[in-house]
């Protein structure tokens, strides 16, 4: 947990763009993002994958998605569209365990996902 470098973006650590933060969750630009915009929202505490949340974090993961739509209306990806994506584990390519959505917009996006 101390060297998970999420916790440490959230405990400021190490820099970040932030866009939003507060008591449970923290907005920052991807370091390498995939679109015009991308945005990663995490929450402050620690939990490894989407695998390991339980009825404790249910409002924590109705929390995010409502920030996840904040920040897009924010950034003004509500008119025409963002894309919002949760990695779970490696094949499916997360690869920072700690979880996170990603707020993608500002291009088109293709389905299926690749
Ligand atoms: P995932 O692959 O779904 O686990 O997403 C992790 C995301 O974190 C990737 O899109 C990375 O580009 C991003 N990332 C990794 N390190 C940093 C960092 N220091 N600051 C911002 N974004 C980062
Ligand atoms: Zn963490």
């Amino acid at each position: 947990m101390a060297e998970c470098l999420f916790c440490k973006i959230a405990r400021k650590e190490i820099p970040s763009r932030i866009a939003y933060e507060d008591r449970q969750v923290v907005a920052f630009e991807d370091i390498h993002p995939q679109a015009p915009i991308h945005t990663l929202i995490i929450s402050k505490a620690h939990v490894p994958t989407f695998n390991d949340v339980g009825t404790d974090e249910e409002a924590l993961l109705g929390h995010m998605m409502m920030v996840a739509t904040r920040v897009a209306k924010d950034k003004g990806l509500h008119e025409k569209g963002y894309r919002l994506v949760a990695n779970c584990l490696e094949s499916a390519g997360q690869s920072v365990f700690h979880i996170h959505l990603h707020l993608l917009g500002g291009r088109a996006f293709a389905w299926p996902p690749g």
